[in-house]
């Protein structure tokens, strides 16, 4: 991911505080730069969920700027950036990539994770 992207997802997740934060990313051969937010129709602090429409635009736009949609992101208002209960239970997207920002501590963080089946694992997030 670009530390642009990077930027502009801390900025979005800060934003929609003290509720959960969600959108998408995208780009081409393996480097995401492109964020899109999206609203989280859930409007929890402890949840997040984004409308079919609005995840079917992003693939459309991304697809006619020849990208690829990489991941999904959503932050933690007051928890560790780790998957919740909920994030491993309804995640419709195991091909994507999961990126958690933590609101918690001093400092935003922000982990990279592949959820698949109930399994988690964390995945190093590269910057450029
Ligand atoms: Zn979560």
């Amino acid at each position: 991911m670009t530390q642009h992207a990077q930027r502009q997802i801390i900025n979005h997740c800060q934003h929609e505080l003290p509720f959960e934060a969600c959108g998408i990313i995208s780009g081409r051969n393996g480097k995401a730069d492109t964020v899109w937010p999206v609203e989280n129709i859930s409007r929890s602090t402890v949840a997040f969920s984004m409308s079919i429409e609005d995840i079917s635009y992003v693939f459309e736009q991304s697809e006619m700027r020849r990208q690829s949609v990489m991941g999904i992101y959503h932050s933690h208002p007051t928890a560790y950036a780790v998957p919740s209960r909920g994030d491993i239970a309804y995640n419709n997207y195991p091909n994507l990539a999961h990126i958690i920002v933590s609101l918690s501590g001093r400092n935003p963080t922000m982990k990279l994770y592949e959820i698949n089946r109930g399994r988690v694992r964390q995945l190093t997030l590269k910057l450029y």
